[in-house]
């Protein structure tokens, strides 16, 4: 039995949440839920986003699965999601990027993974006015030597475990002397110890370019935080949009898995959310815990569902009037037959 922390999170999350449950149990994965809140939910019953019982269940589960939390933008309270990374040093944020047939997308058989930085440079929260009168702002992006060497290190140990080939490094070492040089000192290092695997370096606006022209030509990507974070959505802006994709946030002592997709005010409440994000996270986890029967299944459940096109929610096929409860009906009924 797997002991995992679920966060339902805000607007979309239960829903979505709720489906990955019923399909990871209908998997035949025996999961002992700890189900805890964090987010809006959580300020209105414990006046804090991120309460102290979530970290608690996260270290003693060290793995969770959590739905999107709701993030104030310019004021309020900082991102959970940004706190929880910091807290249990989630270093290593992986977001897969694949063409699902079905899904409408610019490019077919693209299968891309980005490996960001979690932790460091412009997400640390070192950033002020510089006076009362706020004339100017400084967030001061920090990059450290073992810091980069971890998340390089991640990203050719994940190349070689997946069988991937190539790695590209993104960084901006031409302006950035410091922090990009430092990165990319690093990673070309890193990559001398995994001949077998092809390593090349990008400057991060061409790189930009080159995704968009030709996607084909990279495999697996790895960057610096505020890169990788754009990076990342372009990369699922080329497979359809953030309906499919997953992400990973790893560290040594935690593992936290979610969809890349925010809360979705707009659609809260009204049936509309797809669940396959959320279920693609679903799936790297069990992964991640060993459980590859039942990660393949889900996955190639979703997938068939998805290319079929009559058990998907609107985003996926705007002709057929089924919701997020009926697509997840479905998969559980597929995969317990
Ligand atoms: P969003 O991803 O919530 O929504 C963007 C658009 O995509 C909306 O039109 C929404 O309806 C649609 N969408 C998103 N998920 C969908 C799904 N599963 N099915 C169908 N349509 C879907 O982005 P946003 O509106 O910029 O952010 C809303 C809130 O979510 C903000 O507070 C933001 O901070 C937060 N957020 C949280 C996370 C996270 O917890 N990891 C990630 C991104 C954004």
């Amino acid at each position: 039995m797997h002991n995992v922390t679920l966060i339902p999170g805000d607007g979309i999350g239960p829903s979505i949440a709720e489906v990955a449950v019923r399909v990871i149990e209908a998997s035949g994965v025996d999961v002992a839920w700890h189900r805890v809140e964090a987010g809006l939910s959580a300020i209105d019953k414990y006046k804090d986003p991120l309460p102290q019982n979530v970290i608690d269940s996260i270290k003693e589960t060290r793995v969770a699965l959590k739905g999107p939390l709701t993030t104030p933008v310019g004021s309020g309270f900082r991102s959970v999601n940004v706190a929880l990374r910091k807290e249990f040093d989630l270093y290593a944020n992986v977001r897969p990027a694949r063409t699902y047939p079905g899904v409408s997308a610019r490019y077919k058989d693209i299968d891309l993974v980005t490996v960001r930085e979690n932790t460091e440079e412009f997400y640390a929260g070192i950033e002020h006015y510089i006076d009362p009168s706020r004339s100017a702002a400084e967030t001061i992006g920090v990059v450290t030597r073992s810091g980069s060497e971890r998340i390089v290190r991640y990203a050719y140990e994940y190349a070689r475990k997946h069988g991937r080939k190539k790695v590209t490094t993104v960084h901006k070492a031409n302006i950035l002397k410091y922090t990009g040089g430092l990165f990319l000192e690093v990673a070309r290092s890193v990559a001398s110890e995994y001949p077998e695997i092809t390593s090349d370096d990008k400057i991060i606006d061409n790189m930009a370019m080159q995704m968009v022209i030709n996607p084909h030509q990279f495999d697996v990507i790895v960057t610096t935080n505020l890169f990788g974070d754009i990076l990342s959505d372009l990369a699922s802006g080329l497979v359809g949009g953030l309906g499919m994709a997953p992400g990973a946030n790893i560290g040594y002592s935690a593992a936290i898995f979610e969809a890349v997709h925010g809360s979705a005010p707009d659609i809260t409440g009204k049936n509309l959310a797809n669940p396959s994000a959320i279920l693609l996270a679903g799936v790297m986890m069990l992964r991640h815990l060993n459980e590859m029967e039942a990660a393949d299944r889900i996955e190639k459940t979703v997938a068939d569902i998805v290319a079929e096109g009559k058990y998907v929610t609107k985003d996926l096929n705007p002709a057929v009037p089924i919701g997020t409860k009926e697509m997840g009906e479905e998969i559980v009924r597929r995969l317990k037959k």
